[in-house]
């Protein structure tokens, strides 16, 4: 009963179709579980054909959006702010009944999408301005228009900041949308759709689809060329599947895809504060985070040491009910997720195993906080995005930074990384890391003011600030002669 307190009544078993709650037919509805709790609860599965009602309201709605000045749009997006403010409790707690992070991490999403959002704001005007340049015999305007409507998929991991940033870019761009939030987490994409619709969103301008149908859902919206942008976050695998869709009409595409991140720890580094930084981003978000440290690597004199590091801070962990307050670490996401960690980490690695506790009467699917010290760099452990509470840890040679840089850049990925070191160290490695983004002597790469995204099977394209608004905008150029 605790649980049903916190859902949103007012959105189950229904979806937002060109800014208007409606309610589905029976044969749409399905029960959906948290990871964290027993009780299920009704929510709404779209329909390719409601996605394409959805897309119907966006092209019918986009010429208007697009006319509609900055200061207009952004009077919404404000409102929408408002809400974040004024229901970041409530918004919590949803965050915490669909996805199983702790209460204290869907707190801090709340406040991240808000930051972002304040952010994405301020930079609108730049973004969306127009540039005048030219030579004595022409002058060449160069427009910022918004290109078109845009389908946005999201991930369950961070079900609020993810879409909000989406949206709301979409939105001071002058794009409508689709948002098809995870089927896991739908309720949240809903209530922030519906706090837009309250803060006034045009009609048409604005839908949530959430399915378990995204193939169907995803062929049918990309065969229509009304639909000009797809944005997704998600996994690598995924991404993929979306990049071909969009050859057909050649919608945008900006890809935010799965990350194994390298934290490497410099000789000399200050071992305990780096090893206390590293682990707590480890435990964020359940370790579910596409940003979260996925190898350690260190040098072999601070090895031994190392370890010691990391085995007291597995064992001094324990998975908890992410209710609680004190919980740092909660639940995983499904049984799948929890058996594919205890695969990878019984498979032959060659490392030493320490695994944490689990707090007596935790719900879900629990893994406890794992290192593996010193596996093969090879194994799958290493090389895979882990999504969960295991950390590799392996070292290379002393003074052999190339070294480092070369395992650290092994991967397929190359989303985000850490290095810690003194200013000389973390400036070469930085240089040489292939990579979206570098975390120095620090254990986060987010910020409201820095680019968010990736290379290599990473993806492609940039979120937040101006980068983020840019996904959204077409360059057009007038050129008119000069007398
Ligand atoms: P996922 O790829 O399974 O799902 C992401 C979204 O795609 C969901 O909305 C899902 O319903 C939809 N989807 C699934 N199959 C689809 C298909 N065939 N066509 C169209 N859409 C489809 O990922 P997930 O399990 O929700 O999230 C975890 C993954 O997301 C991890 O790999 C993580 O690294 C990545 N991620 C990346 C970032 C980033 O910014 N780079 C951020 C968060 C999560």
């Amino acid at each position: 009963m605790r649980l049903h307190s916190h859902l949103p009544e007012h959105l189950l078993s229904r979806l937002i179709l060109g800014s208007e709650l409606v309610d589905v037919d029976r044969d749409d509805l399905a029960e959906i579980t948290g990871p964290a709790g027993a009780a299920t609860w009704p929510v709404a599965v779209a329909s390719p054909e409601h996605a394409l009602r959805a897309l119907d309201a966006a092209a019918a709605a986009q010429p208007d959006w697009a006319r509609t000045a900055l200061a207009d749009r952004a009077s919404v997006v404000r409102g929408y702010r408002a809400f974040l403010d004024a229901e970041a409790e409530a918004l919590a707690r949803l965050i915490v009944l669909e996805s199983g992070k702790t209460i204290t991490d869907a707190r801090l999403e709340v406040a991240v999408a808000g930051a972002v959002v304040d952010e994405l704001l301020a930079c609108a005007p730049t973004a969306v301005g127009a540039r005048e340049d030219g030579d004595r015999t022409v002058r060449v305007t160069t427009l910022r228009a918004p290109v078109g409507p845009a389908l946005l998929i999201t991930p369950w991991n961070f079900p609020l900041s993810m879409a909000s940033r989406k949206v709301v870019s979409a939105l001071l761009a002058g794009c409508t949308f689709v948002l098809k939030p995870s089927e896991r987490t739908p309720l949240t994409a809903m209530y922030l759709v519906d706090a837009l619709c309250r803060a006034g969103l045009p009609t048409g301008v604005g839908s949530v689809v959430p399915s378990h149908r995204s193939a169907e859902i995803l062929a049918g919206l990309t065969g229509d060329p009304r639909l000009r942008k797809i944005s997704f976050t998600g996994s690598t695998a995924v991404g993929r599947k979306v990049l071909r869709a969009s050859t057909t009409h050649f919608q945008r595409v900006g890809l935010e895809l799965g990350g194994n991140a390298p934290a490497v720890i410099c000789p000399g580094a200050d071992l305990e504060a780096a090893v206390t930084t590293i682990w707590q981003a480890k435990l964020y978000n359940n370790g579910q985070a596409c940003t979260a440290p996925n190898r350690v690597l260190v040098p072999e004199s601070a090895a031994a040491d190392a370890f010691e590091l990391f085995r007291a801070a597995a064992t001094g962990t324990a998975v908890a009910d992410p209710w609680t307050e004190s919980a740092r670490l909660g639940p995983v996401i499904s049984e799948a997720a929890a058996d594919r960690l205890r695969r990878l980490v019984e498979a032959p690695h060659g490392g030493t195993v320490v695994t944490g506790g689990v707090e007596p009467g935790t719900p879900g699917a629990s893994v406890p906080a794992t290192v593996v010290l010193a596996p093969d760099p090879g194994a799958g452990v290493c090389v895979e995005e882990l999504f969960g509470p295991v950390l590799p840890v392996v070292s290379y040679p002393d003074d052999d930074l190339g070294a480092a840089l070369a395992l650290a850049n092994s991967t397929e990925y190359g989303l985000a990384s850490y290095v810690f070191g003194d200013a000389a160290q973390t400036e070469l490695v930085a240089a040489g890391l292939d990579v979206g983004m570098v975390a120095v002597n620090r254990g986060s790469v987010s910020h409201p003011k820095a680019a968010f995204g990736g290379v290599k099977h990473s993806g492609f394209g940039r979120e937040n600030g101006v980068e983020g608004i840019d996904e959204f905008l077409e360059t057009r150029t007038v050129l008119r002669p000069l007398p």
